[in-house]
């Protein structure tokens, strides 16, 4: 019996972990939009040389602001 439940802890041990992997690669995607060429951050838009076009923000400051953003998009979408 003991066996079972083992390997019914190990199973939901290999769940958990990847939903948790899953979970982790939607935020990453969510959180890392594609680049345009100039800052994302709405307040800013500051464009970027060509040489960095794959650049999304000017600095942390403007993509914290962008993900504040993100987030009160979402949240106004009702998601
Ligand atoms: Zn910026």
């Amino acid at each position: 019996m003991s066996d079972l439940i083992d390997q019914a802890q190990h199973y939901e041990a290999i769940n958990l972990a990847q939903s948790l992997q899953a979970h982790r690669r939607r935020a990453e995607t969510e959180s890392r939009p594609a680049a345009r060429g100039h800052c994302l951050n709405r307040e800013c838009l500051e464009p970027f040389e060509a040489a960095a076009s794959s650049r999304l923000f000017c600095g942390p400051a403007c993509a914290e602001a962008h993900q504040r953003q993100m987030a009160l998009a979402r949240h106004r979408s009702g998601r």
